[in-house]
């Protein structure tokens, strides 16, 4: 398993670094976060073994499951996220990317502030217009900002999206979130969480400072998916 996960790895390393050529961009500027959602602790360790140190999770259940055995990396939440389950993002996540709401805002700043801890968000901004994706409308980033500015135990640290399954329009939507971070990235930070396994080299030609990659690192999510 960890040859298997190790020859991937090396593989999405090597079109990172290819899409930083093109780009003209450092990979040290880069961060992949590798996406370990249905995958066991095994597989976890697969992939630290193999030199990965930044995973994400998408359901807190599996960031509770599997970041506590894993102390010496760092934990990112990556989806949706409901109030009540705040406080556990705070106690294993280095950072949140799916901040869509000034009443999570709220409560999350709540728990890292009794937690003595700053929280790095980054702002979901749904760039495909699609009515399934979660995040904050384009036209009204502006309105969360301000009262935003009060929370001192979340800050802002970026902006993240996730892409329309349409490979075709993937580029115009990394471009529109890049143009949201140059208008608003004084307030938002200048984070760019953007690319996942089909578009991530598109995403660092585009700007990305984080990639979140999962089926490319470690196959299709079946084989050893929990039920
Ligand atoms: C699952 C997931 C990813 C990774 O998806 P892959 O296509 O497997 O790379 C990235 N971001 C979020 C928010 C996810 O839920």
């Amino acid at each position: 398993m960890t040859n298997q996960i190790s020859d991937r790895i090396h593989r999405v390393q090597e079109k990172i670094s290819g899409a930083c050529r093109r780009a003209g961009r450092r990979e040290k500027d880069i961060t992949l976060i590798a996406v370990t959602k249905t995958w066991p602790i095994e597989v976890v360790a697969a992939a630290v073994e193999a030199g990965l140190a930044e995973f994400g999770e998408n359901k807190v259940q599996e960031l509770v499951a599997k970041a506590p055995h894993f102390p010496d990396q760092n934990w990112y939440m990556i989806g949706h996220l409901q109030r009540n389950k705040a406080r556990q993002v705070v106690a294993h996540a280095k950072e949140f990317h799916a901040l869509d709401s000034i009443r999570l805002a709220q409560t999350l700043n709540r728990h890292a502030e009794s937690a003595g801890r700053v929280l790095p968000c980054f702002l979901q901004v749904n760039v495909s217009g699609e009515a399934s994706k979660f995040g904050l409308d384009p036209t009204r980033i502006d309105e969360i900002l301000a009262p935003l500015e009060e929370f001192q135990s979340v800050r802002l640290a970026g902006l993240m999206t996730l892409a329309s399954p349409d490979v075709r329009k993937v580029r115009e939507e990394f471009r529109l979130l890049r143009r949201i971070r140059s208008r608003y990235g004084h307030l938002t930070g200048p984070g760019l969480s953007m690319g996942m396994s089909g578009d991530y080299e598109i995403a660092i030609e585009e700007g990305a400072t984080h990639v979140r990659v999962g089926s490319a690192l470690f196959g299709p999510r079946n084989q050893f998916k929990k039920t």
